[in-house]
């Protein structure tokens, strides 16, 4: 079977259709590639041949590379992967080239691509090759390059081309970006030449190659005095740009992102030489990230085990559970940001609240997202009115009678969820499966309250919903097959990310924030400079540093935390240093971001203007300050050891929940790829070494779990010790 499908029309016009049979999106794989060469070979050889038209018999034109063929690629080694790239390169420029005379550049064939839809990485850096790209008027598509978001840059030429055709500056947000566009604006960026009507797309295509001159199939910089527009290095304006951007890239990746470096790297000294050169120059460094085992993480997490997961990967093998209505009780922030992801899903909600006024302000929530929505020209007024539509608020139970699922999301009181729970109970039908989106209580123990305890589970969603894309799903002891299932479908429909865990003290991903935020507040206590500890944390690649983590969270939070953990584990409480740090601050009134006031001091409108100068009177900042790595192994590691015992303890049962649930549930270094896929970048060994020398010097909780010891002993990886379950 071949993915791509030859055509010669009665005036010589070839129309080379890509269609991978067996997926509803196009992607590109080694077989395809060489399968698109021999046709090229083929059109281009033929006399009756005028030009080809490249297009797609999808919707869609393509979602980009197979990333599973780039995983494969590097088992190769370097070599392999530099001379594979460079195959895919000779192919591109063969298109470029088009048999045309290379003296004269007289007497090539003219190529164009076709764009029904979504092109995606290499589905617009094989267009990039042709002579023209038209796509179709159509404002769901999206054409861009987004491979650094996954870990990677744009190797398939689309660096080398797009710089030289915008110029680096405005080449720069669609690599070192991956800023997406639909058509009109591809065009507006320059990213494309034309969009028409989706009935006249071919019909346009075959009249440009009818029509093509010579000159057209020349490419700027096949041309002779190309200059690289906006200037090159050497160039005063495009060495303001050259210098800018590199400081602009060290500082939004705080140097942890290889594939930022390297993209950088590859535009910078493509821009000095000839095409052909600059090509071999992205190659070798194309070559260089995808051995990087950060890259390798992050296309593991970000891209193939997320997508597994979305898959259903854990998924009990029950029917189909796909939510129809849904209850949500208590329309506070949660509740509130829970109607509009299910609303706007296409779900039938009925927002409850305790007052009608109050059920009224979670509705209200959904409009303002719609607003804003429209205001930025996303949102129809048919769509607003739509998903508004879909939405009762009420205080009226009975209106719950015919959900399947209910979502709650009241006080964080049992007393109050176990009322709630009788109270629907009482109206719901049978098969209702109950959530609850509790974020510190047992699940199993709230499911007491509840008549059919293997219908009950934990849905637990992160602040701000519509944004947090993370959704993690709690099995209590009871809780059957189906809930799991049900739960599963339904954070399927909201487009979001899940992880399916076991019932333990704050689930998973709080489990390892909380000691991350509360070593950073150690530290505070112990005179480690506040500033270093922040500062240290952003360079290791968390998004936050732990005291503006708290400060965003809530001191206040923190500290009711604190004193329900206290009371639950009586004398075995760790934590005693950490909360004579938080409650002071709560005592001074500095309860966080929301106060205005918390370890950040912030201005009159609520922006942080720096760390606050009054924690020094109270917590000295020692002389003698530790190591950078020091601190950072602090941090990581209060993470990631409550990450390895999550899992020795069976809360997590799969490492990928654990590395994707970690990146997109609290912003784990992404480069890493995860806890899991941090330790194995380092080593067992190394770790377990790490763990020793910070027991020593800081006490017991960085004891190295069993299983990490035992991996140290036998050489083992996570990843290599699932690679049957894990890709
Ligand atoms: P909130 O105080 O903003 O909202 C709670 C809402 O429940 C209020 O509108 C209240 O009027 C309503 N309510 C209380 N008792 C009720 C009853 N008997 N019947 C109907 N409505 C009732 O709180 P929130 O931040 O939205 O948190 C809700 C739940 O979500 C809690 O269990 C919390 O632990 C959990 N949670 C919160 C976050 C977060 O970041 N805020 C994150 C994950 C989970």
């Amino acid at each position: 079977m071949t993915d791509f499908t030859y055509a010669m029309d009665a005036d010589g016009v070839v129309t080379l259709t890509w269609d991978v049979k067996a997926k509803s999106m196009n992607v590109m794989s080694t077989e395809a590639f060489m399968d698109l060469s021999a046709k090229v070979d083929q059109a281009l050889a033929d006399p009756a041949a005028k030009g080809i038209i490249i297009t797609s018999g999808k919707k869609d034109f393509a979602g980009g590379m197979d990333l599973k063929v780039i995983a494969a690629m590097r088992a190769g080694g370097a070599q392999a992967i530099f001379d594979g790239v460079m195959g895919m390169h000779n192919v591109l420029r063969k298109i470029e080239l088009a048999g045309m005379d290379p003296k004269t550049k007289k007497g090539g064939k003219p190529i164009v691509a076709a764009l029904p839809g979504t092109a995606l990485g290499i589905g617009l850096e094989l267009p990039l090759a042709c002579h023209h790209i038209i796509a179709a008027d159509n404002p769901k598509a999206k054409i861009g390059l987004p491979e650094i978001l996954v870990g990677i840059f744009p190797g398939g030429g689309g660096t080398t081309r797009l710089t030289r055709k915008l110029g680096a500056m405005m080449a720069a947000p669609f690599l070192l970006e991956g800023k997406l566009s639909d058509p009109k604006a591809a065009k507006a960026g320059g990213l494309i030449d034309e969009v028409v009507a989706p009935e006249d797309l071919l019909v346009r295509a075959k009249e440009w190659v009818l029509s093509a001159k010579d000159a057209d199939l020349v490419k700027p910089w096949d041309d002779k005095g190309y200059k690289m527009p906006g200037g090159a290095p050497y160039h005063p304006a495009g060495f303001m740009t050259f210098v800018g951007a590199n400081a602009m890239v060290g500082g939004k990746t705080m140097g942890v992102y290889p594939a930022a470096k390297e993209l950088l790297g590859a535009v910078y000294e493509g821009a000095l030489v000839p095409f052909d050169t600059a090509i071999r120059i992205e190659a070798r460094h194309f070559t260089s990230l995808l051995m990087n085992p950060s890259s390798t993480a992050m296309i593991r997490s970000l891209f193939i085990n997320k997508e597994a997961l979305e898959k259903g990967a854990n998924r009990p093998k029950v029917a189909d559970q796909t939510v129809k209505k849904v209850g949500i009780i208590g329309a506070g922030m949660m509740g509130a940001g829970i109607a509009y992801v299910s609303a706007n899903a296409g779900i039938e909600v009925v927002l409850i609240d305790a007052a009608q006024e109050a059920a009224d302000r979670g509705k209200a929530y959904s409009e303002g997202i719609l607003d804003k929505g429209m205001a930025r020209k996303k949102v129809t007024a048919e769509k607003k009115a739509e998903v508004l539509g879909r939405i009762l608020a009420t205080t009226d139970y009975t209106a719950l009678a015919k959900c399947d699922l209910i979502v709650e999301a009241v006080f964080e009181d049992p007393k109050v969820k176990a009322d709630v729970t009788a109270k629907v109970e009482a109206v719901v039908g049978p098969d209702c499966i109950f959530a609850t989106n509790t974020s510190t209580l047992p699940i199993s123990s709230l499911a007491k309250a509840s008549k059919c305890p293997e219908q009950f589970i934990g849905i637990h969603f992160f602040s701000p919903v519509d944004k947090m894309m993370l959704v993690e799903i709690i099995r209590g002891k009871a809780t059957g097959d189906t809930a799991v299932a049900k739960a599963l479908d339904y954070v399927r429909q909201i487009r979001k990310t899940p992880i399916v865990v076991n019932d333990a003290r704050f689930f998973y991903a709080n489990r390892c924030i909380i000691p991350y935020i509360n070593e950073g507040i150690r530290m505070v206590a112990e005179g480690v400079e506040p500033a270093l500890v922040e500062n240290a944390a952003k360079l290791v690649g968390m998004p936050l540093g732990p005291l503006q983590l708290v400060d965003e969270t809530s001191i206040d939070l923190g500290v009711k935390i604190a004193k329900a953990t206290r009371a639950a584990m009586g004398d075995a409480y760790p934590d005693g240093a950490v909360d004579e740090v938080l409650f002071w601050m709560a005592d001074q009134g500095r309860i966080g971001k929301k106060a205005n006031a918390g370890f950040y001091a912030y201005d009159a409108v609520g922006k942080r203007i720096g760390l606050w100068d009054g924690l020094e009177g109270r917590y000295p900042v020692s002389a003698a300050q530790p190591e950078l790595a020091t601190v950072q192994h602090r941090l990581l590691m209060a993470q990631v050891l409550e990450a390895v015992r999550a899992l020795e303890e069976g809360v997590l049962t799969d490492i990928r929940e654990g590395d994707v649930g970690a990146i997109l549930g609290w912003g784990f270094a992404p480069w890493s790829g995860g806890p899991f896929g941090w330790l194995d970048i380092i080593g067992a060994a190394r770790a377990v070494e790490i763990c020793e020398g910070l027991t020593n010097a800081f006490g017991p909780r960085f004891e190295a779990p069993d299983l990490l010891r035992s991996m140290a002993e036998k050489g083992a990886t996570f990843y290599g010790a699932a690679a049957t379950k894990a890709a």
